[in-house]
């Protein structure tokens, strides 16, 4: 909780007439309101984001100040912001950012501004290639980035963008913006399905030509990807988890691509970077296959279980992820702890829940770590989650109580979450493999939208 609470950096002070200033790292200037530096939206649009909608929202409203001054002052959003433009990273990912906030049920700042922001962002190249969209043209032509173009770590762009133009999609309907206006990102949060190799059964590389990129090799870190191989992107399909499983061929075969990810050994290819970085000696140390939970891509992987009917799987790994990657020691951590993230990972986790989709106001379940948690929300709510039979051995979910009222579903609502809520575990150490195997009861996915409920 307290490496979570680190970042991002306060870049304002209150002045002798006690209003909020900043210093620009645009202009130079000393200017009114807030700016916050030293976050790359990368890694932290996954958890961390959302983890202040949840906990700290009056502290988030004041970034959506400071991302309406930065793209006042700046022309853009910050992509990796340390402070002002950084040029690392990839991805859009501001657009999860501003959309999660947003949806979450922020309010009091000027989103429409931050509405032209994203769009400006999102069909653009940007100053440097972190920012906006790098190889847009192609991505919005062709449906991808293409590997033979120039590009590098083309694949991991067009995923995320895919996700990245859901969120702005999510957004413009919250805003009420016409379908006419909304609609090209709707279609192109669709972009994920280019990059899926039938023969693999992995995301890949494409080339301008339509053929992907060969020889490909799934344990090859970076290439296509950005500190990761395909074993790891292949699930950046944060919106439509239910399309990426159909697409593996239901969900019997999208559990069995889940497990594999645990059951293969943990070999690489480095070549693409000349030598081992750091976090593919953490995927190899941590012992858990191609699971690599010290780099953001797979952290939101475990909980992709719930999507296949086999939530008590997510319930294990969670437990194990916990257990042997995390320690209250100074090596404590399986790598770099990147802004947050890597706790807002384990903060949710420790209580239950996930937010696999930013942008949309839900979160997956897992099973919470302690016997009671109390979450003092600053709507003066409380959510309460007990768990009296936990133990190390009683991880798994047999049933969920939210209320006093049986509940089936293998997710939970934020704005219900927001009225204060009692959620009753009834832990047990044999797994319940009929709790939330209905695909009603399933996490949102954009594809399947109408049915959830
Ligand atoms: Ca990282």
């Amino acid at each position: 909780m307290y490496r979570t609470v680190f970042f991002p950096n306060k870049l304002y002070e209150i002045d002798a007439n006690n209003k909020i200033v900043h210093w620009s790292p645009y202009n130079g200037k000393v200017l009114p309101g807030y700016m916050f530096a030293g976050t790359g939206f990368w890694d932290t649009f996954r958890a961390l984001y959302p983890f202040l909608n949840l906990v700290y929202p009056s502290i988030n409203k004041e970034m959506q100040e400071g991302l309406i001054n930065d793209y006042k002052e700046g022309g853009w959003l910050p992509e990796w912001s340390s402070p002002a433009y950084a040029n690392i990273m990839v991805g859009n990912n501001s657009a999860s950012v501003v959309s999660d906030a947003y949806i979450k049920g922020l309010r009091g700042y000027d989103i429409e501004i931050l509405w032209e922001a994203l769009k400006k962002g999102a069909n653009n190249t940007g100053p440097m290639a972190a920012v906006g969209r790098d190889g847009v043209k192609f991505y919005n032509e062709l449906g991808y980035v293409p590997f033979d173009a120039g590009f590098h770590e083309n694949a991991a762009k067009t995923l995320e963008y895919a996700y990245d133009d859901f969120a702005i999609y999510n957004l413009g309907r919250a805003l009420g913006k016409p379908e006419s206006e909304i609609g090209i990102y709707a279609k192109r949060s669709m972009n994920y399905k280019n990059l899926f190799d039938p023969s693999s059964g992995l995301m890949r590389g494409k080339n301008k030509d339509g053929s992907f990129q060969s020889p490909f090799s799934p344990f090859k870190w970076g290439g296509a990807f950005t500190e990761g191989n395909s074993w790891h992107y292949t699930w950046s399909v944060f919106h439509d988890v239910a399309g990426l499983s159909k697409l593996m061929g239901g969900k019997d075969k999208f559990v069995m691509k889940l497990d594999s990810v645990f059951s293969l050994p943990p070999i690489f290819d480095e070549s693409a970077y000349g030598g081992v970085i750091h976090e593919i000696r953490e995927m190899q140390i941590a012992n858990m296959g191609q699971y690599a939970h010290g780099n953001q891509p797979i952290q939101h992987m475990i909980y992709l279980y719930n999507y296949g009917g086999a939530p008590w799987k997510t319930q294990y790994w969670v437990r194990e992820t916990m257990n042997r990657m995390y320690s209250a020691t100074p090596d404590g951590y399986c790598g770099d702890e990147d802004n947050g993230q890597t706790s807002a990972w384990y903060v949710f986790s420790s209580m239950g829940f996930y937010p696999v989709t930013p942008a949309v106001n839900e979160y997956v379940l897992g099973a919470p770590l302690f016997k009671k948690v109390t979450l003092n929300l600053e709507n003066g709510k409380t959510i309460v989650i007990n768990a009296p039979k936990n133990s190390d051995e009683n991880r798994y979910v047999n049933a969920l109580k939210i209320n006093g009222k049986p509940y089936s579903k293998n997710w939970l609502n934020h704005m219900d979450l927001q009225k204060g809520a009692v959620l009753d575990f009834d832990m047990s150490a044999t797994p319940n493999k009929k709790r939330g195997t209905n695909e009603a009861d399933f996490p949102y996915s954009f594809s399947t939208e109408n049915t959830h409920k």
